[in-house]
């Protein structure tokens, strides 16, 4: 399976080691098409998140400079924090507007949106995740199916890590509104049955390597060994296409 872009990679404008220059010229030497700049949104607390909005501007700049420099297409994404329990974004609608692809997830140390999120995502989902909770998982869902029927994102970024999630409640709304659903190979969590129960609804699959380091750039072998694991035919995975053709804003 010959995966062509790599659409989920962060900078050190967020919490990522390398700059912009860095992860093009790693997605260059890796042999990639494409690779998305999708740094953590504003929300992402103790400077794991972007400093503020204004950044994605120089984002963009630096992007086009080594986008001619190498020939790699580089889209300018974030990757956004469900903030709150209906789905809304630390990003505004304005700057989504200027992104090439949006990305969101769940996850910890995000600035809540209001007191009930505060509640949920700080109280209720840490005593969750000792002693499990039905209500939890529903809600945490929820937020991101929310999340993903409110705004433009392409696909979810690693469904379950940290917080317990619906895989087939999630993936059955994603397949409906056109959202994928990741395959993160940065991260231990993903399992054949998670592929395998969101694949019987027919949703799409982004393998990607969520870089923080130019030298993970394209290293996505752990995710294609789980797909062929789960039977997943190359043409559910959308960077088998040589250009993105999934969601954009
Ligand atoms: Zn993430
Ligand atoms: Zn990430």
């Amino acid at each position: 399976m010959r995966l062509w872009g790599d659409y989920h990679t962060h900078t050190s404008y967020s919490h990522g080691r390398g700059t912009v220059a860095d992860m093009v010229l790693a997605a260059k030497a890796r042999g990639l098409k494409e690779v998305a700049i999708t740094d953590h949104g504003p929300g992402h607390l103790f400077g794991v998140g972007i400093a503020h909005l204004g950044l994605v501007g120089r984002i963009k700049e630096e992007a086009k400079l080594w986008e001619d420099r190498t020939g790699i297409r580089v889209l300018v994404g974030l990757e956004a924090n469900v903030v709150d329990l209906d789905g809304r974004l630390d990003v505004d609608d304005r700057t989504i507007a200027q992104l090439d692809i949006l990305i969101a997830g769940l996850h910890s140390w995000v600035r809540p949106g209001n007191w009930s999120s505060l509640w949920h995502f700080y109280v209720k989902v840490p005593i969750a995740r000792r002693l499990g909770s039905c209500k939890v998982r529903e809600l945490n869902t929820q937020a991101l199916i929310n999340a993903a029927f409110r705004h433009p994102v392409a696909f979810i970024t690693h469904p379950g890590l940290h917080m317990d999630i619906d895989t087939y409640e999630l993936a059955t709304a994603c397949h409906k509104c056109g959202t994928a659903l990741e395959i993160n190979t940065s991260h231990n969590h993903t399992t054949l049955e998670y592929i395998r129960v969101a694949a019987s609804t027919g949703v799409d699959f982004v393998i990607s390597s969520d870089a923080h380091h130019p030298r993970r750039v394209g290293d996505f072998a752990k995710g294609v060994e789980l797909a062929a694991g789960a039977g997943l035919s190359p043409e559910r995975i959308l960077n088998t296409r040589p250009s993105w053709e999934g969601k954009r804003p």
